[in-house]
């Protein structure tokens, strides 16, 4: 078929306008899925603790298009104290203990996924040891709780599996629940079992209030070298409060809010809505000083940035 001349021309008018408003590349543009620009791994004791994340986790993956898995420590089965709420939405007397032991580990699973897909969570990793009773002591729950041989071989391998650049744990001060400390703990150690050059930055996290004269200090938790930090202070912070969209009326409170309200079963977790500003992290002296950069260029991308699509509603 013969096309005219102004067809023709018009074909190249269209190609070449198509070409020019064709965005260029940035760091935070939709990146090749098979490699991430960061792939970060979470190592949590209970099927909520990663809620104290959730604004970093999912700025990491809606901004930056990282990948961001899970490594749950234990089977969540302890969590039923406070499950009153929860008992008519899941047609069963979860305060009941041996109910719970039974159905709360499941449903608990269901809630940290549901809360996991809105931060953009990829995989998980449930590594099912026993959550029995409160205790500030990480020392007993190594000792004589968890199957740390299992533990730590399973950590090790997924994080040589994963080729995480980040794993993130709750930071293990002293009066954070043994579980917390616990996870942390296993998880330094895997890392540091890993050849160095293979090895992820490990961060200790928590939540953080907006007045820096505030802020927690931490050098280590005592009887684990691994968990020291010198100075005490936060390396980086991610702040939910970062204003965004239409007359800047939103933040990144709404995910955490989001999150914490996916876990039903637990009912005291609930009122931690709006609560605490500021995601902190620690670094560990045990990550050597080399990646303290590559953690503060991290955080610095992270942040609510002008140029983000998130803050321009037009
Ligand atoms: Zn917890």
């Amino acid at each position: 078929m013969h096309r005219s001349a102004g067809s023709n021309l018009r074909t190249r008018w269209t190609v070449l306008l198509s070409l020019l408003i064709i965005p260029w590349p940035s760091l935070t543009a939709a990146q090749d899925p098979a490699n991430p620009p960061v792939r970060v791994l979470l190592v949590t004791a209970h099927p909520d603790d990663d809620a104290a994340f959730a604004a970093t986790v999912y700025r990491v993956t809606h901004h930056l298009s990282g990948v961001v898995d899970l490594a749950l420590v234990t089977d969540g089965g302890g969590g039923y104290r406070y499950s009153t709420l929860a008992e008519p939405i899941y047609n069963l007397p979860l305060t009941d203990e041996r109910v719970a032991r039974q159905y709360l580990p499941a449903i608990r699973k269901r809630e940290l996924m549901a809360g996991g897909a809105i931060v953009g969570i990829r995989k998980y990793f449930f590594l099912d040891q026993p959550d029995r009773g409160f205790t500030l002591s990480a020392d007993s729950v190594l000792r004589a709780v968890w199957d740390t041989a299992f533990v730590g071989n399973r950590l090790t391998a997924i994080l040589a599996d994963g080729s995480y650049d980040l794993v993130l744990g709750i930071l293990p001060f002293e009066e954070t629940h043994g579980h917390h400390k616990s996870a942390t703990i296993m998880a330094l150690q895997a890392a540091m079992s890993l050849p160095p050059q293979d090895r992820p930055v490990v961060l200790g996290g928590f939540i953080c209030p907006q007045d820096r004269t505030k802020e927690m200090r931490f050098e280590g938790l005592e009887g684990h070298v691994q968990t020291w930090v010198t100075g005490g202070a936060p390396l980086v912070r991610f702040d939910r409060t970062q204003k965004f969209g239409l007359n800047d009326r939103l933040d990144y409170r709404i995910i955490v809010n989001w999150v914490i309200a996916e876990h039903k079963s637990q009912g005291t977790m609930q009122l931690l809505m709006n609560r605490g500003d500021i995601e902190c992290f620690w670094y560990f002296d045990a990550n050597g000083p080399e990646g303290r950069q590559r953690v503060a260029e991290l955080f610095e991308e992270l942040k609510q940035d002008q140029d983000d699509p998130a803050s321009d509603p037009n």
